[in-house]
Parts: C-alpha cells; structure tokens; sequence
C-alpha cells in the first residue's frame, strides 16, 4: 500500500496520529528532504528503507512507490505540511493510477495554519474578511495571469501567499497596485512551528525590508490583511441573542419561560 501523507508544518508532533503510525508502520519512506522535519525520521524502524525525494526526479521517486509497492511493502511518501497544496502529489498519483497501484491519502497540518498560530491570527474575521486566498508569485511554475496576486488584491481578502519569500518587491508592488493601501497589516512567518520561527509583522509596503533585516530569504508565508490588527464585529455564533442548533437565545428562553 501507498500513502501520501503529509508531515504538517515542521514540529515533530504536529505530524497526525494517523501519519505518525504510518511512518512506525512503514518498510519504505520517500520524504521531501528541503522542508520535512527529519526528526520524524526518528518515528521509523531501523530497517525501514528512507530516500530523500529532494535528490530525486519524480521518475525515481515513481520507481521507488512502485517496486515497494510490487515487493509488497508498506511505502509512505511524506509531504510538507498538507499533501494538497504545491505538493506535486497529482502527477504521482496519476501515474500510480496507469499501473493501477491503489493508494490512499493521509492529510497534514498545512503550514498557513502554522503560521496564523504563530500570529495568533484569526484569518476569518466578522466584518473584516470571511475568506483567505492561498496563493503565491509566479516562479518557474507560472500562475495564471487570472490568478494575478494584482486581482486577488481587489477583493480585500486575508491572503496567505506561499512560495514567494524572495520576491516580496515585487509582491508589495502587486499587493498595492491591485488595491491594498501600503499600510496595510502584513507579517513575514519564516519556519513557522519550527524551534526558529521568526515572526515579522510588518506592513505591505515594508515586506522586503523587513524580511531583509531578519535575513528571510524562504521557508516564509506572507499573510496579509487587516485581520492582523484593528477592529471586528464579534461573531454572531456566540451571542447571546444569536439562536444557533446547540443554543438557545437568552431573550427567546426568557420568552419561552415567562409563557410557561
Ligand atoms: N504543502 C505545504 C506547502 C509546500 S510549498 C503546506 O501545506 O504547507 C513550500 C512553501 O510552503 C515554502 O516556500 C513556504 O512558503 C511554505 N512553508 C512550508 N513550511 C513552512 C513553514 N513551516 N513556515 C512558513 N512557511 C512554510
């Protein structure tokens, strides 16, 4: 059997229980050695076979899920944070699907919401914003021109924007021209739930610099939007004059028990 599976942000026990049995369990681990805690390494028996994807292509890393799979061990493929963000899981698994090698998916703790620990962030917040855009720069993969951080910018939305640490002029630029004032809150999250995480908050404008000072390069998200600071209307969900399936409005009880 095959699971993807992802390690989550970075601590060693932000791993799930179901991922961390599945690496005990495991005869074989492929793991993306640029951002996986090897620490979990340490969660696998002594004889269990580990290849850091890293150095791979995806052609090696296939022939080492499928004679794994053909020898009929138990082989974990092991992501950073969740499997279904930038994982280039899909084109993994579309080949395991022409062979017609069964696998399964184990999800992760995603690092975007490392990081709004490490803020303390709330990225949904009544009356600010109800909506996050997960989303990066265009690198050497291109982002499509309808995807531009420039359109999503317009919307005003809590924005997490990964992949994107060496680009934060150009960020900012694209940030403010697509409609967020320059002083907008903004915070850098490098290595977020690793022992050095940094957390930066800054504005729109001063992403660059304040990234710089700290010698941030990548391994960062960027959030962005007001949620980060100022004012919010609280929710309705724990109001006491707000009827919900599990509670009763305190007015409505009253009414009900003055009729009683
Ligand atoms: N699947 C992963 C993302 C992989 S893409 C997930 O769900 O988190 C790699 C990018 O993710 C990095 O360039 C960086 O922008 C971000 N990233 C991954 N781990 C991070 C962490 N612990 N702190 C901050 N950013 C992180």
């Amino acid at each position: 059997m095959i699971t993807f599976a992802g390690a989550g942000p970075g601590a060693a026990d932000l791993i799930t229980v179901r991922g961390q049995r599945l690496l005990q369990e495991a005869d074989i681990v492929v793991y993306a050695g640029s951002l996986v805690n090897p620490e979990l390494l340490s969660f696998c028996r002594d004889s269990c076979q580990v290849y850091n994807s890293a150095k791979m292509t995806l052609e090696e890393v296939m022939e080492v899920l499928e004679r794994g799979e053909a020898e009929g061990k138990r082989v974990v493929r092991l992501h950073t944070g969740d499997p279904c963000l930038y994982g280039a899981i899909k084109e993994q698994m579309d080949r395991l699907d022409e062979k017609g090698i069964a696998y399964e998916v184990c999800p992760g703790v995603s690092s975007f919401c490392g990081a709004a620990a490490a803020l303390e962030a709330e990225y949904t917040l009544p009356g600010v914003s109800q909506s996050v855009v997960i989303t990066r720069m265009a690198g050497r993969t291109p982002v499509p021109e309808r995807e531009s951080i420039r359109s999503f910018a317009a919307h005003q939305a809590t924005m997490v924007i990964f992949l994107s640490a060496g680009m934060l002029r150009q960020l900012s630029e694209e940030l403010i021209q697509g409609g967020y004032a320059p002083g907008t809150p903004a915070a850098v999250v490098y290595k977020a739930t690793w022992p050095e995480e940094k957390v930066l908050r800054c504005t729109v404008e001063t992403l660059a610099e304040t990234a710089e000072a700290e010698g941030v390069r990548k391994t960062a998200l960027i959030v962005v939007g007001e949620i980060l600071q100022g004012e919010y209307e609280r929710s309705k969900l724990y109001d006491p004059s707000f009827t919900t399936e599990f509670r009763q409005a305190a007015e409505q009880l009253r009414e009900q028990q003055d009729e009683r």
